[in-house]
């Protein structure tokens, strides 16, 4: 029988250019958030990969605490990948790694049940439908006030369902106010004509598929009915096939590879039968999962064409936004900024589409955030499965964005915005994190374009 670290040997086998180009040079280092703040080389890309690296050859054990810890620890951002000269594809290693650590030492109860859930759609309705209830009730908001700290999981879990709600956009930047400065991104004329996209090389696709996606259906119905009028608004029209399932990310993460895989085949056939050209998704870790399906199904016989075909048409919210031209709403007189997720910057490497999409904002100020391009220390379950780590990592986030004096925090993940959310939440900031296309549909709104 394979032990584990073999079966990690035999997952890279024809794939060890993946490991092997590390150099060693320590660049990734001041990139990598557990690094810069445990200062230890196990918690370091570098040494991950040296850890990973003894596994496959039979060095260490994958039961032992060193490669659980250390690979447990990582969240998964890929702040590493960029700032690597040697192009060593971290991301993809660590999903093998995870799979190999997992095989060799269960994870708990709660996050096996957690992915079970969202592997089964009728269950996932149930749970969507109690968490609104005890979002709506108030009861998320108030036990994340009063469990005490040391149920780090529960209260994390509560806070982050509460600060899901939203609810403050419609009042935000109503009231004129004196011209922002050059920071602002916002041009003065308002209204303005669907763009003429004559003289684009490419011809704007009449009909995208949307990814609806599971907490993003669940609990952000909002951004999912903002993300529809905004492509309308643009001359898209959005189908949402009902077979669509999870993307898959939270299991690839959590090292349940045979678990994304189901699911990526699942959505492969959704969106071949929606006959689509393009794929639209809204959520940043679903779209980086999404473009990962080639990878993840490259040895499968019957889907890695398909697999391949899809990954092809995966496109974020903001780029085919921004890629055809956006129509012009009315303004928001608001000082916004703009935190980028981590799967939208550093595994997808879109970085200013997102800006150019609130840029397009009438009067809109856009102040720059302090460590952006830094995890907010969301990453999936991280948030509530490591509580003093991302706290700390979470904390930072918070101190940077209230130093902006910024009326809101805009970002592109459900996760992103839940975890940051807490963190307002925890410090009564007064604030909330709100999703790029929330602003735009409600400068349409305003604007009268709906
Ligand atoms: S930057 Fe790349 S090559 Fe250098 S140590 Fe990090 S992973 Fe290895
Ligand atoms: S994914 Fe993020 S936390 Fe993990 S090693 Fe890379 S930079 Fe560090």
């Amino acid at each position: 029988m394979n032990s584990p670290g073999v079966a990690l040997a035999d997952a890279l086998s024809g794939k060890r250019d993946l490991l092997l180009p590390c150099v060693h040079c320590g660049l990734c280092l001041p990139a990598c958030p557990t690094y810069v703040r445990m200062h230890d080389e196990n918690d370091s890309p570098r040494g991950r990969l040296y850890l990973m690296r003894a596994v496959v050859e039979g060095r260490i054990d994958p039961a032992a605490d060193a490669f659980q810890t250390h690979i447990d620890r990582c969240l998964g951002c890929r702040a590493c990948e960029p700032v690597c000269p040697a192009g060593v594809e971290y991301g993809t290693l660590l999903e093998y790694a995870r799979a190999v650590a997992v095989a060799a030492r269960p994870q708990p109860w709660f996050i096996r049940t957690l992915l079970g859930v969202f592997q089964r759609p009728g269950r996932m309705r149930t749970v969507m439908r109690l968490s609104r209830w005890l979002r709506a009730s108030g009861l998320a908001g108030l036990g994340a006030w009063i469990i005490p700290r040391r149920w780090h999981t529960l209260r994390m879990g509560l806070a982050m369902l509460s600060a899901s709600g939203g609810g403050k956009l419609r009042r935000l930047g109503r009231r004129r106010r004196a011209a922002p400065t050059e920071a602002s991104v916002g041009p003065p004329d308002a209204y303005s004509a669907l763009p003429d996209t004559d003289d684009k090389d490419e011809v704007r696709p009449a009909r995208v598929g949307l990814l609806s996606g599971c907490v993003q259906a669940g609990l952000f119905e909002r951004v999912n009915d903002a993300t529809g009028r905004v492509l309308k608004a643009n001359g898209f029209a959005a189908v949402t096939p009902s077979t669509q399932a999870c993307c898959g990310a939270l299991h690839s993460h959590s090292g349940d590879l045979e678990g994304a895989r189901a699911l990526a085949r699942v959505n492969i056939a959704a969106f071949e039968g929606a006959d689509v050209e393009t794929v639209v998704v809204n959520a940043a870790g679903c779209g980086a999962a999404m473009k990962g399906y080639a990878q993840l199904l490259a040895d499968d016989a019957e889907y890695a064409t398909r697999a391949a075909a899809i990954t092809e048409k995966i496109v974020d919210l903001s780029e085919i936004l921004v890629r055809y031209g956006m129509r012009k709403g009315a303004p928001i007189w608001a000082r916004v900024t703009y935190d980028a997720p981590c799967h939208l910057l550093h595994a997808q490497g879109v970085a200013e589409a997102p800006l150019e999409m609130l840029r397009s904002i009438p009067q809109l100020e856009l102040v720059e955030l302090k460590g952006s391009a830094e995890c907010c220390g969301g990453a999936g379950l991280y948030g509530i499965t490591h509580g003093e780590l991302a706290q700390s990592i979470g904390s930072d986030k918070v101190d940077a964005i209230l130093e902006t004096k910024a009326e809101a925090v805009v970002t592109g993940n459900p996760g992103c915005m839940m975890h940051i959310g807490a963190g307002l939440l925890f410090r009564g900031a007064g604030i909330e994190a709100i999703h790029p296309v929330e602003l735009v549909d409600e400068s349409y709104r305003r604007g009268g374009l709906y």
